[in-house]
C-alpha cells in the first residue's frame, strides 16, 4: 500500500500491444479506464477477494469480473467441479442432466421462474425475452428505463447504461431505427411518465423491462412503491412486467430483488453469478409464457453452446456454495461495513456524496443527492471519481473504473479487507 512503490510497466508495454490489435486494447469498453484515466492494469490471476497484475501488484477487487464472483474469485470447490467436469468433456450440443440441476436450482430460488431456457450471456438472455414478450403479447412496443443496461442488442440501445453512459455514447451507429421504433424509454423511478407511455399507446406496449435494483448507471434503488405500480399498471394493460436480475440475481438475495421486494415479474433475465464465472444467461418466467419457445413453441431461439457442461458445473457449484447458512447475513454485514465507511469518510473529509448498499452490491456518487435516476447520476463529479479511482488503485483497491458502475463484495472479503479499503479511501479522500 505505498504509493511510490506502484509500477504498471508490463501492464502498459502489453495494454500498448493490445491497441494495435483490438479496438481500444480491450474485449469490452468499460475495461479501458477511459472515464477515470490512467491506463487499465492487465491481469495475471485472481484468487479469493484478491486480483493479482502482470507487474505483480495484489489489489482487494470491488468488481468480481462484473459480478458473477460473489464466492471470491477462483473457489477451490467450484474449481474442484470444473475440473472433474473437464474430464467429461467441454461441450456436448446435447442435453446433460447438469442442465436439470442447474434448472431446478433456480426455478427453486427465484420466483417468477417457473421454466428456464439457458444461453450464453446477459445479452442474449435480454434479446431473447425481449422476442418472447412481443411473441406472447403480439404486440411490438416495449419500455425501458434511462440508464438500465439489457445487454449491446440494437433494440436496448437506447439511453443505455453500463460503457454507453461512462463512454458518454450516444445511441451507437449501425442501429438501425427500425430497430429502435418500438423502443420506448421513460426515467428510472418515474411511474407518472410510464402511465403516460401506456395512455399514448394504447394496446401496443408488450411490456416493461428493468433494472429492478440499478447497477449499470451507478448503484440506484427503486423508491417504495416503483415495483409495485409497475406491477400494477403492466397488469391493467395486459403488458408483461421483465425483471433483468442478470446482475441482482444471487446477489441482492438468493432469490434475487423480486425476492427482496416481494414483486414477481412475468419474466426475468438471470447471467454473471448462475455461471460461476463462465460464459452464462438465462431467462425463466411463467410456464405459458415460456412454453412459446421452440421447440415448445413457435418463437425461435437457439445456441450451439448453451447449457455448456462447464458453464452449468461452475453454477451449480456457485449456488450450492450460496446456499450455506449465513451467506447473505455475512455479505450484508461486510458490504454495510464499507458502503457506511465510505460515505462517512468521504463526508469528512468535506466531498459531497451519496450512496449506500443492499446485500452484496453498492454504489458512491461524488454529489450530494439523492439519485433517483440517471439524470440524478450524472450530476456526479466524473473528474473527481476518476481521481478517487486512481489514488486507491495505487493503494491496491481495484474499483469499477467508472462513476456508472456499480461495486460488488464477495464472501471471500474479510473485515480486515474492509478496513484496509477504508484507511486507504481515507488517505485518497483527503487529497483529491
Ligand atoms: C451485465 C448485464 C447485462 C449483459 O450481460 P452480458 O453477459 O455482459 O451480455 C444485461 N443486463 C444487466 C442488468 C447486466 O448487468
Amino acid at each position: 500500500m505505498v504509493t511510490t512503490s506502484f509500477k504498471t510497466t508490463k501492464s502498459e508495454e502489453i495494454f500498448a500491444a493490445a491497441q494495435k490489435i483490438m479496438p481500444g486494447g480491450v474485449s469490452s469498453p468499460v475495461r479501458a479506464f477511459k472515464s477515470v484515466g490512467g491506463q487499465p492494469i492487465v491481469f495475471d490471476h485472481v484468487k479469493g477477494a484478491y486480483i493479482w497484475d502482470v507487474d505483480g501488484n495484489e489489489y482487494i477487487d470491488y468488481v468480481g469480473t462484473w459480478g458473477p464472483a460473489i464466492c471470491g474469485h477462483a473457489h477451490p470447490e467450484v474449481i474442484k467441479a470444473l475440473h472433474e467436469a473437464l474430464e467429461k468433456g467441454t461441450s456436448f450440443g446435447a442435453p446433460s442432466v447438469l442442465e436439470n440441476v442447474l434448472a431446478e436450482m433456480v426455478i427453486d430460488a427465484v420466483p417468477s421462474i417457473e421454466m428456464v431456457r439457458f444461453v450464453n450471456s446477459g445479452t442474449e438472455a435480454c434479446m431473447a425475452v425481449l422476442r418472447l414478450m412481443r411473441a406472447f403479447t403480439g404486440r411490438e412496443k416495449v419500455i425501458k428505463f434511462e440508464g438500465c443496461y439489457h445487454g449491446h442488442a440494437d433494440m436496448f440501445l437506447v439511453k443505455a447504461g453500463s460503457g454507453v453512459a461512462t463512454l458518454g455514447l450516444p445511441d451507437s451507429p449501425g442501429v438501425p431505427k427500425s430497430a429502435t421504433n418500438s423502443t420506448l424509454t421513460a426515467p428510472y423511478n418515474d411511474l407518472e411518465a410510464v402511465k403516460a407511455l401506456f395512455a399514448e399507446n394504447p394496446g401496443e406496449i408488450a411490456g416493461v423491462i428493468l433494472e429492478p435494483v440499478v447497477g449499470n448507471a451507478g448503484f440506484i434503488t427503486p423508491d417504495a412503491g416503483f415495483l409495485e405500480g409497475l406491477r400494477v399498471i403492466t397488469q391493467e394493460n395486459g403488458a408483461l412486467l421483465v425483471f433483468d436480475e442478470v446482475m441482482t440475481g444471487f446477489r441482492i438475495a438468493y432469490g434475487g430483488a423480486q425476492e427482496k421486494f416481494g414483486i414477481t415479474p412475468d419474466l426475468t433475465t438471470l447471467g454473471k453469478i448462475i455461471g460461476g464465472g463462465l460464459p452464462v444467461g438465462a431467462y425463466g418466467g411463467r410456464q405459458d409464457i415460456m412454453s412459446m419457445v421452440a421447440p415448445a413453441g413457435p418463437m425461435y431461439q437457439a445456441g450451439t453452446l448453451s447449457g455448456n457442461p462447464l458453464a452449468m458445473t461452475a453454477g451449480i457449484k456457485t449456488l450450492e456454495l450460496l446456499q450455506k447458512p449465513g451467506t447473505y447475513e455475512y455479505l450484508e454485514q461486510i458490504t454495510k461495513k464499507l458502503s457506511d465507511g465510505l460515505l462517512q469518510i468521504a463526508k469528512d473529509a468535506g466531498h459531497a456524496v451519496c450512496g449506500g448498499h443492499i446485500s452484496a452490491m453498492f454504489g458512491l456518487f461524488f454529489t450530494g443527492g439523492p439519485v433517483h435516476n440517471y439524470e440524478d447520476a450524472k450530476k456526479s463529479d466524473t473528474a473527481k471519481f476518476g481521481r478517487f479511482h486512481r489514488g486507491m488503485l495505487e493503494r491496491g483497491v481495484y474499483l469499477a473504473p467508472s462513476q456508472f458502475e456499480a461495486g460488488f463484495t464477495s464472501f471471500a472479503h474479510t473485515e480486515a479487507d474492509i478496513d484496509r479499503t477504508l484507511a486507504a479511501a481515507k488517505e485518497v479522500l483527503s487529497t483529491i
